[in-house]
């Protein structure tokens, strides 16, 4: 079902050859039904990074594709029961390899949040962009997928006015823990180009810059 994802990177490249109603040049398109309309008026601010990886800890996997197009058997795996039925999506998957997908639109409203409230907004995935990076909490990622992000990051800075950047458990604290301390939120800070207050301001705490 699926095909080797593109890699290309994006150079010099204007927001209209970049983006095609919400569609990222660069990456892979996969199409989720998993997804609605955004509010009304709503401002995409927020990117929600997120990890995964099916079953947790499996990593080169068909799974998390499977999960996001409905298509995962229930029965394939003893954890997979336990999901049974779930309908998610994310805008956004970034292998080990750095290998990037899109499952639904930017234009749209994707499920990847759930319960959220963040900068004083409730109900992130109304106005957020999605990025699964497949890994587990607590486990490390790899280069390719913080440049997959180097790219992609400054791609939606253009084409949407991104002006926080958190994970999942930033946004739903308490009852999420994705991506976990395994993200250099540091180093996110240093390579991708947006202003330190973007970030959430408890992982300053955690992480000085050095
Ligand atoms: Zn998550």
């Amino acid at each position: 079902m699926l095909r080797k994802p593109l890699k290309k990177t994006p150079m010099d490249e204007s927001s209209q050859d970049l983006w095609q109603r919400g569609w990222y040049r660069f990456a892979r398109p996969c199409a989720s039904p998993n997804f609605g309309p955004r509010p009304g008026g709503i401002v995409i601010d927020l990117v929600v990074l997120h990890s995964i990886s099916l079953p947790p800890g499996h990593y080169g996997t068909p799974h998390v594709a499977e999960l996001f197009t409905n298509q995962l058997d229930w029965n394939a795996h003893p954890y997979f029961k336990t999901i049974e039925g779930l309908q998610v999506s994310a805008h956004f998957f970034i292998t080990r390899h750095g290998d990037l997908w899109q499952f639904v639109s930017c234009e749209d409203r994707a499920w990847h949040a759930g319960v959220s409230s963040y900068r004083g907004k409730s109900n992130c995935n109304d106005d957020s962009i999605g990025i699964e990076l497949e890994g587990l909490e607590g486990d490390t990622f790899t280069d390719a997928q913080y440049e997959a992000l180097q790219s992609l990051m400054p791609a939606l800075g253009v084409q949407y006015p991104i002006r926080h950047i958190a994970g999942h458990e930033h946004i739903a604290p308490g009852r999420k823990e994705d991506p976990g301390p395994g993200m250099r939120w540091d180093y996110l800070q240093d390579s991708l180009g947006f202003p330190e207050a973007f970030y959430p301001s408890s992982t300053h705490l955690q992480q000085p810059k050095k």
